[in-house]
C-alpha cells in the first residue's frame, strides 16, 4: 500500500474500493495549507476507478440493502466508536491537511463524523412506518433502500461533511462512493481504514480520490448510481445536476452562501459583535458564515468600535497553536482567488476598512481578517460568495429595509439575528429567506431538523428523516381491507 506519514500517523494515499486499497498509475500532490508544501501524492482516479467503485457498491448493495436498519445499525454504531477512540489521530491529519483549528477538530468537529453515524443509526431503527385507512384499503408508506450513492465533498471540514452525508446514506441501505475534494483527501483516506476495522462488508463503503472534473464526473454520469448527494459550490452544482438529469437520479446540493447578520438596537451589542467578528474563525472558510454584516443605522459607531475590538484580538497563526484563532487558507489558488475579490472591489470603489492584503509575515496562505464597506448592494463582494476572512458591512433604517438587504442576493443558506424583541425574532427570523437561521446564536444544530439552501444554496434537503427519505425509494402499498396480508 502506498502511505504517507502525517502528523505522525500512516495514511493510505490509494482508493479503498470493494474493501481493497486499490492503486492508479496517475496521482496528484497534496499541499499541506500550513507552509504550502506539498505532502502527499495521491491516486488520481479516473473513468476505470469510477466504474470498479460503482460495481463494488451495486454488489455489496445485495447484502447491505437486506440486514435492515438495526443489521446495518450495529455497524454505524462500531465505526462511531472507532471514530471517538480516533479523535487525535484524525483531528491531527486534517488539521495538517485543511488548516481547521486543531482545538476545534479535538473538541467538536471529528466527534460529529460519531454523531453523524449514531443519529441515522438511532433514527432509522426509530422509524415506525405510516399506516392509515381510507378508501376502504389500508395505505402503508415503505422506505426501500434506494441503490448505490456517490457522496461529492468539498475540502472544508471533509471529515465531518462526507460523515454527514455518508452516514444516513448508509443507515438507509444505501451502499458509498465517495469522492473527497483534492485539496484536502486524507482524513476520509483514515475513514477507510475504521470502516474496514468496524468490519463492514466489502464495497458497502469505497472512497475514489482525484480530481473532480475527472473521476467526480465520472461517478456523476455513471447509469448503476442510483442518489447523489453533493456539497460544495453552486457552480459545480449544475455539472452534477445535469449528470443527474440525465440519469434521472435523484441529487441534492448543500451549496454555498452569502448569509447576512443582521444587528438590531435592541440586542446584547457586545454578544452580536463577538459573533460578527468571530465570523473570521476558520479564516471564514465556513458555508454558513455570516458575511454581510447589517447593523441598524443607530449603533453603527458603537457596533464598529466593539467589533474591531474584537477582530483585533484575532490571532493569525498556526492552527496546531491554542493562541491561534484564524487559520491560512487552503491553496495558493483560494488566496489567489480570496485576494481577487478584494482587489476589484478596491478597484471599483467599495472601501476597505481594515485588512485587505496577504500577511506573508505570518505564512505564505494568510489574509488578513478583512472588512468592505461596499459602495451599492450591487457590489459583487456583497452578492458572491468569497469563502474567506472577508466581511462586509452595510446599514438599515428600519426593519423592512433590514430584511430586504438580507434576502437580496441570490444564495439563502443561513441568516443570524441579533436581537432583543421575542416578537421581532419571530418576525424576522421567518422573513429571512434562508434554509437556516439561527436568532442570538450561531451554528448550534440538531441533527433531526432539515438542512439545506434556498436559491443556488441548494437543492433537496438534508438532516434527520429528510436525509433518510433521499436515501430510499417510498413506496406505497394499499391493500384492501378484509385482505389477510
Ligand atoms: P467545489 O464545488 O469546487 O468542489 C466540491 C467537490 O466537487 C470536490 O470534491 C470537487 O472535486 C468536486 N467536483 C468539482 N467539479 C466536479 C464535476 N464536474 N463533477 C463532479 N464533481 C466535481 O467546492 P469547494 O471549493 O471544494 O468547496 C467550497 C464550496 O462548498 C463553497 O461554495 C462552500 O460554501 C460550499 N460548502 C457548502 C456547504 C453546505 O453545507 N451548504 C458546506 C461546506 C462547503
Amino acid at each position: 500500500m502506498r502511505a504517507v506519514e502525517v502528523a505522525a500517523v500512516e495514511v493510505s494515499t490509494e482508493h479503498f474500493i470493494g474493501g481493497e486499497r486499490v492503486a492508479s498509475a496517475e496521482t496528484f500532490v497534496d499541499l499541506s495549507p500550513l507552509d504550502a508544501e506539498p505532502i502527499a501524492e495521491v491516486a488520481r482516479g479516473g473513468e476505470r476507478e469510477a466504474e470498479l467503485a460503482v460495481a463494488a457498491a451495486t454488489e455489496a448493495f445485495q447484502v447491505w440493502a437486506t440486514l435492515g436498519p438495526e443489521g446495518r445499525a450495529a455497524y454505524l454504531h462500531r465505526l462511531a466508536d472507532l471514530i471517538d477512540a480516533n479523535v487525535d489521530r484524525l483531528a491531527a491529519v486534517e488539521c495538517v491537511d485543511m488548516a481547521m483549528l486543531l482545538r476545534s477538530l479535538r473538541a467538536r468537529v471529528i466527534s460529529r463524523g460519531a454523531r453523524n453515524f449514531r443519529a441515522y443509526a438511532n433514527l432509522a431503527v426509530a422509524h415506525e412506518e405510516r399506516v392509515w385507512e381510507s378508501n376502504g384499503t389500508r395505505n402503508r408508506v415503505i422506505r426501500m433502500p434506494s441503490g448505490p450513492a456517490v457522496v461529492i465533498t468539498p475540502w472544508n471540514a471533509p471529515f465531518m461533511l462526507s460523515t454527514w452525508k455518508t452516514a444516513p446514506a448508509l443507515a438507509a441501505g444505501s451502499t458509498v462512493v465517495l469522492k473527497p475534494a483534492e485539496w484536502s483527501p486524507l482524513s476520509c483516506s483514515l475513514l477507510c481504514d475504521l470502516v474496514a476495522e468496524a468490519g463492514f462488508p466489502p464495497g458497502v463503503f469505497n472512497v475514489v480520490q482525484g480530481i473532480g472534473e475527472e473521476v467526480g464526473a465520472a461517478l456523476t454520469r455513471h447509469p448503476g448510481v442510483r442518489r447523489i448527494s453533493f456539497t460544495g459550490s453552486p457552480e459545480t452544482a449544475v455539472h452534477i445536476g445535469t449528470a443527474a438529469a440525465r440519469n434521472v437520479v435523484p441529487f441534492t446540493g448543500e451549496l454555498g452562501g452569502k448569509g447576512p447578520l443582521l444587528v438590531f438596537s435592541d440586542c446584547d451589542l457586545e454578544a452580536a459583535a463577538r459573533k460578527a467578528a468571530g465570523q473570521y474563525d476558520d479564516a471564514g472558510q465556513v458555508c454558513l458564515a455570516g458575511t454581510r454584516l447589517i447593523v441598524e443605522q443607530a449603533i453603527e459607531d458603537e457596533f464598529l468600535e466593539l467589533f474591531h475590538g474584537f477582530t483585533d484580538e484575532h490571532v493569525l497563526g498556526d492552527p496546531r497553536e491554542d493562541a491561534t484563532t484564524v487559520s491560512p487558507l487552503i491553496h495558493p489558488e483560494h488566496l489567489a482567488r480570496v485576494e481577487g475579490f478584494v482587489e476589484r472591489a478596491r478597484a471599483s470603489g467599495d472601501e476597505i476598512v481594515r485588512g485587505g492584503r496577504r500577511r506573508e509575515d505570518v505564512g505564505p496562505l494568510f489574509y488578513d481578517p478583512t472588512l468592505v464597506v461596499p459602495r451599492t448592494n450591487d457590489s459583487e463582494i456583497v452578492q458572491r460568495e468569497v469563502f474567506g476572512p472577508v466581511l462586509t458591512f452595510q446599514t438599515f433604517a428600519d426593519e423592512d429595509e433590514a430584511v430586504a438587504l438580507a434576502n437580496s442576493t441570490r444564495y439563502g443558506l443561513s441568516g443570524i439575528v441579533y436581537t432583543g424583541s421575542d416578537e421581532r425574532a419571530a418576525r424576522v427570523g421567518r422573513a429571512v429567506r434562508a434554509g437556516t437561521v439561527w436568532v442570538n446564536t450561531f451554528l448550534v444544530r440538531d441533527l433531526t431538523a432539515p438542512f439545506g439552501g434556498i436559491g443556488i444554496s441548494g437543492i433537496g434537503r438534508e438532516g434527520g428523516d429528510y436525509a433518510l427519505d433521499f436515501y430510499s425509494d417510498l413506496k406505497t402499498l394499499q391493500i384492501l381491507d378484509g385482505t389477510t396480508a
